[in-house]
């Protein structure tokens, strides 16, 4: 039997079946528009990759609903959000 991976949206909990369209990835990083600036933050919202998927910092998203529940805790937090961050705290 193969090894089949299971995600789960981490903003609705829900799963991930093979049928599901349109999931999304999202990272909160840090960039630098200027070379010697500040560093701001940045909500990064790519669509589903397989390979990136399994990244520690991603976080896994169902669809446009959950990203916009997203970026509204990302934005209410400055662009510092805690929310993003999965449940053991990584
Ligand atoms: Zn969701």
């Amino acid at each position: 039997m193969a090894f089949t991976e299971t995600f789960h949206c981490d903003v609705c909990g829900k799963e991930k079946s093979e049928e599901s369209a349109d999931w999304w990835l999202a990272w909160a990083e840090r960039f630098s528009p200027l070379p010697d600036g500040d560093t701001l933050p940045q909500l990064r919202v790519v669509p589903w990759n397989l390979l990136l998927s399994h990244d520690a910092q991603a976080r896994h998203l169902c669809g446009a609903r959950c990203a916009q529940t997203l970026m509204d805790r990302w934005m209410t937090s400055g662009g510092e959000s805690i929310e993003l961050k999965g449940p053991d705290g990584n």
